[in-house]
């Protein structure tokens, strides 16, 4: 590649040599033109290798040629304008515009021009050191896009550092947890936490991450408020080119209201809404598992069932809504006898069947006795004393659960006809 110098005042011979070795060997591009600004203006009398490689131009297809061959129509007039001003009034100049190679390709040019004055103080020429700050330029755009995108992005974001740090939220984060980015930069999410999740729920994910994994799950988290919320999360780890994990990049969408809207959809799938007990689907899925279990491991069980006497004539004489009352009423009765493991449900209008698992013959009719007195004992503001008739029957091989059934609505049947509120044992 060729390149020209201008005179340059006397120096040691090793200096000016050392001077020229470093400007040719340059990593910035740098140009010297004439400081004729009439006529063509400042034509380029050198230029370095690193100059070439950057507008695509040799040496001497530059030489004697005004820098305007780089220009078009992206070339920015006004910081043309600018520079000239500049350069007229002797000062130094900084700036950026796009300018044209050789093949035609812009690229954004980053100009510091600065006057090179001889003895007398006169402009003898202009040195211009430039760099292509195309990518660089090009790289914050793109940080500046993906940081309005994650911010636009409804799902909350955050990214923390090796140590598990923050080092990032978006403002869905904020907005879904109640803390601003400045509260929770170079804290650990733990404070997010919120005791729901057994410890073998973060060994998951500690080992999850520790493989080098993603890990994904729906985690109740602690708003800042205290309220809870659920979030469809997941976690990935960052690698660096080494395989190295570097960060933690956490994205998350609230489905608080899809868990909620679930669980009432499963509670009125398996409930009866007057009472809260179970309906009968549920209570028949439940005498089947208890029949199961039951038979497998040669173990006892019984059921009851309970029939409100004379429930017609409280509707009645008082109104379907005061019946409506008296149900609810019973129910609660009912589940407050119970233990956990046994199952209410509603089996009928004003029939509930008693499902108890591991409950011998004995123990059931005493439960049996206990509700029949406890609701007799009990008076009613508008109806009075209300009574309920019971049938008692405990499982035996090798019946199955319709048989047994079938012997509890006959024990029921018998209550009824020895004049009700009674409790009657199936033999
Ligand atoms: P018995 O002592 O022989 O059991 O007499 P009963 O009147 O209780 O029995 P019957 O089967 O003749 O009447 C049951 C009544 O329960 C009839 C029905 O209108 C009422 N019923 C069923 N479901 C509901 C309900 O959800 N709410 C109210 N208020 N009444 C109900
Ligand atoms: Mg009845
Ligand atoms: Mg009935």
């Amino acid at each position: 590649m060729t390149s020209s110098v201008l005179p340059v005042p006397a120096h040691a011979p090793d200096q000016l040599g050392l001077l020229e070795a470093a400007v040719t060997q340059a990593f910035n591009a740098v140009v010297i033109t004439s400081a004729v600004l009439e006529g063509d203006g400042p034509l380029i009398v050198y230029c370095n290798p690193a100059f070439c490689v950057m507008t695509g131009y040799t040496a001497a297809e530059l030489l004697g040629k005004s820098p305007r061959m780089l220009q078009g129509p992206l070339t920015d007039r006004d910081v043309l304008a600018t520079l000239r001003d500049c350069l007229y009034s002797g000062q130094y100049f900084q700036g950026s515009t796009f300018n044209y190679r050789k093949d035609g390709s812009t690229y954004l040019v980053e100009w510091n021009i600065s006057p090179v004055l001889d003895a007398q103080g006169k402009i003898q020429a202009f040195v211009s050191v430039q760099r292509d700050i195309t990518a660089k330029v090009r790289a914050e755009q793109r940080q500046a896009l993906l940081a309005r995108a994650l911010d636009a992005t409804p799902d909350a974001v955050l990214i923390a550092d090796q140590q598990a740090n923050i080092l990032f939220v978006n403002q869905a984060f904020e907005h879904l947890t109640g803390y601003s980015s400045a509260e929770v930069l170079g804290c650990a999410p733990r404070f997010l936490q919120s005791g729901q999740h057994p410890p073998a729920f973060y060994q998951q994910l500690r080992d999850a991450l520790g493989h080098g994994e993603s890990f994904q799950a729906t985690f109740a988290s602690r708003h800042k408020d205290g309220r809870l919320y659920h979030i469809a999360q997941t976690i990935t780890p960052l690698k660096d080119q080494t395989g190295v994990v570097q960060h933690y990049v956490s994205v998350g969408r609230d489905v608080t209201e899809l868990i909620a809207r679930t669980r009432e959809l499963r509670q009125q799938a398996h409930h009866d809404a007057l009472t809260g007990l179970l309906n009968r689907r549920a209570g028949e899925k439940q005498l089947q598992l208890c029949q199961q279990a039951a038979q497998a491991e040669h173990r006892v069980y019984s059921l009851i069932m309970g029939d409100i006497d004379e429930f017609k004539q409280i509707n009645d004489r008082f109104g379907h809504e005061v019946g409506d009352r008296i149900l609810q009423h019973c129910a609660k009765l009912l589940s407050a006898s119970v233990r956990s493991d046994d199952a209410i449900a509603r089996w009928g209008g004003e029939e509930f069947l008693i499902v108890l698992p591991g409950c011998p013959r004995d123990a059931a009719q005493e439960l049996a006795e206990h509700i029949r007195t406890a609701l007799a004992a009990h008076e009613d503001a508008i109806v009075g004393r209300v009574t309920m008739s019971l049938g008692v029957a405990t499982w035996r091989q090798p019946e199955d659960s319709t048989e047994l059934l079938r012997r509890t609505d006959q024990a029921l049947y018998l209550a009824k006809q020895s004049g009700r509120n009674q409790v009657a044992v199936a033999p």
